[in-house]
């Protein structure tokens, strides 16, 4: 992989996809804000996702929860017990870090690799100590022990300070579909199977590695829990249907390269108890493979916490058989952001011949499908017949005017921000209502007539 995660940042900058959040206050680390470019890509893959996963499919329907709920959600969850960072603290210049990074830099540095997951806080302690790791920041060894910090954002609900109540900024969207399954089988025609899906924010207080927006404090999900029975359905089966779908949606739909991407299976150490498979599909991200979408089969683990806490009853009435009984559920689970930055990293071209960076996005990503030029900017004539081919486009497609600078800048500027397609209004165009259509990936151009334009940049 030749673009670094440095190359994307600049660009991400440069051309308003993101930036640091709240900059301008001297910044926030891991949160980011997303401009006007940044906000184009997002929707676009956002929307591509929901006609996929729910539009597109007669067995999905849609949700959309409060990010805040109720505490006893995360205690049923086991967020409030168990979804924790382990953490250690340098005694000599009190900086604070997640211990598995702590051990997983100093072997890599020693170019060895040392897997932590799984491993009890007694296990990283004896690590620690036996390797005699020093602190990163210091250079002492002068741990404390590591100790668990939960990741849960807390919220206090209510005005007055003695009455106010606990809640929490959801640490993943999954828990909306469990504690609305009642909800949504009550309310709607579904029969099993049959899954809910949701897009949304999600929140985990956690030290990041900083990998730009890979991880980040507040972040978007698409999530999907797709209830079964068990006896009917075999999970085999439609855990490597689902695994066929989240493949075509990324190699396909988002058109991304299939040699940077690949299925890992979670380790027995890496797998939730519940849980009967896991695995995720990585993207070889410019800082190595990294989970991007995982899938796992969680029995009936969840449905059966919410009724264990809630004292309510969840099951499921099969309308021939009469059999109750809790479905069963399979997740696929995808952030949008890393979705997100896996296809700025895909698309990202140095195109050393012309000179330029191109973003070699799918048409159907891209924040514009077309910018419009007026050739000159001090001809009416001109500038007025491209206002009438730039509002014609637009009503097809997102469409950006450009009567700025040369057209050789013009150019530039849309490769950078990979728009297919570059429409030049010229004096020829007053003689026989053509106009230039430049392709941004082989940067040729051809003659269109005006009235075949809209064919011309489908
Ligand atoms: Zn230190």
């Amino acid at each position: 992989m030749s673009v670094t995660l440095d190359d994307i940042t600049a660009l991400a900058k440069r051309r308003g996809f993101v930036f640091q959040s709240s900059e301008l206050y001297g910044g926030l680390a891991n949160l980011y804000d997303y401009g006007p470019m940044g906000t184009a890509l997002l929707r676009n893959i956002r929307n591509l996702w929901w006609k996929t996963f729910v539009d597109d499919r007669d067995d999905m329907v849609g949700l959309d929860a409060s990010t805040i709920s109720h505490a006893k959600i995360w205690e049923a969850s086991g967020h409030v017990a168990g979804f924790a960072d382990a953490m250690i603290d340098c005694k000599s210049c009190h900086v604070r870090m997640r211990a598995d990074h702590l051990i997983e830099d100093y072997f890599t540095k020693k170019g060895k690799e040392e897997k932590v997951e799984g491993k009890s806080l007694e296990e990283l302690d004896v690590l620690i100590a036996k390797e005699k790791i020093p602190c990163p920041t210091c250079g002492k060894h002068t741990w404390t022990t590591v100790r668990k910090f939960n990741l849960l954002f807390p919220v206090h609900l209510g005005i007055l300070e003695e009455s106010q109540s606990l809640a929490y900024l959801r640490g993943e969207t999954a828990q909306g579909m469990f504690v609305n399954f009642k909800n949504v089988l009550d309310s709607t025609r579904v029969r099993l199977p049959f899954g809910v899906a949701q897009l949304g924010k999600s929140f985990r207080n956690e030290i990041t590695k900083g990998n730009f927006v890979f991880r980040t404090l507040e972040f978007e999900q698409g999530e999907i829990e797709y209830f079964f029975d068990p006896e009917q359905t075999k999970w085999e089966t439609l855990y490597e249907e689902w695994k066929k779908t989240m493949w075509e949606f990324v190699t396909t739909t988002l058109g991304v390269n299939k040699s940077n991407l690949r299925w890992r299976a979670h380790t027995d150490e890496e797998r939730s108890f519940y849980s009967k498979r896991t695995e995720d599909l990585e993207y070889n991200y410019p800082f190595g493979y990294k989970e991007l979408w995982g899938l796992a089969y969680r029995t009936d683990y969840d449905l059966s916490q919410h009724i264990k806490f809630s004292g309510k009853d969840l099951s499921y009435t099969d309308p021939q058989s009469n059999k109750k009984f809790v479905p069963h559920v399979i997740e696929p689970a995808v952030g949008i952001n890393r979705l997100f930055l896996m296809v700025l990293a895909d698309a990202y071209w140095k195109d050393e011949q012309r000179g330029r960076i191109v973003l070699k996005l799918n048409k159907t990503l891209a924040p514009y499908r077309a910018a419009v030029f007026p050739l000159v900017s001090n001809k009416p004539e001109i500038v007025a017949k491209a206002r009438s081919v730039y509002t014609a486009l637009k009503s097809a497609y997102p469409t950006v005017w450009d009567d700025r600078g040369n057209i050789g800048k013009r150019y530039l500027a849309q490769d950078e921000i990979g728009t297919p397609f570059c429409v030049t209004i010229d004096y020829q165009t007053l003689e026989d209502n053509t106009v230039t259509v430049r392709n941004r990936d082989t940067a040729e151009q051809q003659r269109v007539k005006i009235d075949e334009l809209k064919g011309a940049v489908a």
